[in-house]
């Protein structure tokens, strides 16, 4: 056996503990590098991990953390703005559709399986360059500092700067038109249904929202938005006055939606909602992309997160069963562009249906949406959520 590969892994989200875990079980020796100051238990709002993401979390062996912190999610009932109950998604029994989990908590419980498997993960490091050379690869960040590896992995999410420094040319993230809010509420009288989430087509915004065992109610909502805003134009409108705009857009809605809204007690987070098909390889040299880096879906499929861990275990296997890193990051592309695209795209079209505004489109979405929510109940999502990897099957070439 030759000397352990020498990975450094950019980013400590999702794709980059997950890549870090998998690719030393492959033999490598991998490092994080993380560009925040330091780990942010509480950051970004909630997310779904799908049942294809929780069995990449089952095989790191952090599945039993998530179900036990987050909220099982079986059943998506979908009603109108006027009240009317449109349809559901999902079975009531069986293995659930996934779970939601408080992003800050689900870093977390990567990072310290990480962290717990002796992996070293550094916080303020913010990659701004890198120089490969024929053996080896030398990642600069904004301190001042450098480090030397085998190879780069590139888990710096969708604005990302490995992308930018190793495909220049490869497709920018696009706008999707809207963006995404969300916080958590407490004593808003709303009866908690176990395993249900609650999606309202609302008169001018949609709104999505679960009720947690206790009572903490997670909600979002995503409205259209002009131009191309960035997370810090967002960020920079004060908070009363988001949540004066966002009380304002929900008052009309059907009970419980404004109430929620005014028992929100956290901070409301804003995000744009950008996608990203880069329309070019995924790799250079010894530096490879993956999760929201190369790929980025938007919220709506509830996948994003899912497809990061996935593609997490995948490169690993291809770099423990290809010896040559450049056949081993063209296998891992390979494998994987047909499956994100096609969800990326997916994704897509489930959001234009959130842009229903005007009376005459509303009237169609809510005549036709139940015929779409039944054909999305008959095996329609099976090749999304049914997707498996087995990390003992060979990567053949
Ligand atoms: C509002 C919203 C809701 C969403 N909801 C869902 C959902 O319900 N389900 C779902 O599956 N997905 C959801 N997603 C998508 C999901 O968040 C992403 O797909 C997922 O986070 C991708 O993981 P990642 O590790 O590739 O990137 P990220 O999670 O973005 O992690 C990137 C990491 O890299 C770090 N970094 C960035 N630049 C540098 C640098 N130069 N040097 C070093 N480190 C750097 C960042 O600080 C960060 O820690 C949602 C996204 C948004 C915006």
């Amino acid at each position: 056996m030759g000397k352990s590969k020498r990975a450094i892994i950019i980013g400590c989200g999702i794709a980059g503990p997950a890549a870090a875990i998998f690719l030393k079980r492959a033999g490598c020796d991998p490092f994080i590098y993380e560009a925040m100051p330091e780990h942010d238990d509480y950051a970004g709002l909630f997310l779904n991990v799908a049942r294809n993401g929780v069995r990449i979390l089952q095989e790191l062996g952090v599945a039993e953390r998530i179900r036990r912190e987050g909220v099982e999610m079986r059943i998506m009932s979908f009603q109108s703005g006027s009240g009317k109950w449109l349809g559901n998604v999902g079975q009531p029994d069986g293995e659930p559709q996934g779970y939601t989990i408080k992003r800050g908590v689900l870093h977390r419980v990567l990072r310290e399986e990480a962290e717990r498997q002796g992996i070293p993960v550094k916080f303020g490091k913010r990659l701004v360059d890198l120089r490969m050379t024929g053996d080896n690869v030398i990642a600069y960040f904004a301190d001042g500092s450098s480090v030397t590896g085998d190879f780069l992995v590139g888990c710096d999410g969708i604005h990302s700067r490995l992308r930018q420094l190793i495909l220049p040319n490869a497709a920018q993230p696009a706008y999707t038109g809207l963006i995404s809010f969300g916080g958590f509420a407490h004593r808003a009288a709303v009866p908690q249904q176990p395993g249900t989430q609650h999606m309202i087509f609302g008169k001018k915004a949609f709104f999505g929202y679960l009720v947690k065992e206790g009572g903490e109610i997670y909600w979002f909502g995503n409205i259209e938005y002009p131009g191309t805003p960035t997370r810090q134009e967002l960020e920079a409108i004060p908070e009363a006055e988001w949540r004066r705009r966002i009380s304002e857009l929900y008052q009309d809605d059907p009970h419980p939606v404004p109430e929620i809204i005014r028992q929100t007690t956290s901070k409301i987070g804003v995000y744009p909602i950008y996608d990203l098909l880069a329309q070019s390889a995924w790799h250079s040299g010894s530096a490879v992309l993956i999760g929201d880096a190369i790929h980025a879906t938007s919220p709506n499929a509830g996948q994003g997160a899912s497809l990061a861990l996935e593609d997490a275990m995948v490169l690993a296997k291809c770099v423990r069963d290809i010896d040559q890193l450049p056949q081993a990051f063209a296998a891992f592309q390979e494998l994987r562009r047909e499956r994100v695209e096609r969800i990326v795209r997916y994704s897509r079209k489930i959001g234009q249906r959130k842009h229903a505004t005007n009376p005459v489109q509303v009237f169609f979405r809510d005549l036709l949406l139940p015929y779409f929510l039944r054909a999305a109940n008959k095996q329609a999502t099976d090749w999304m959520y049914d997707y498996r990897i087995a990390w003992q099957d060979q990567v053949a070439l």
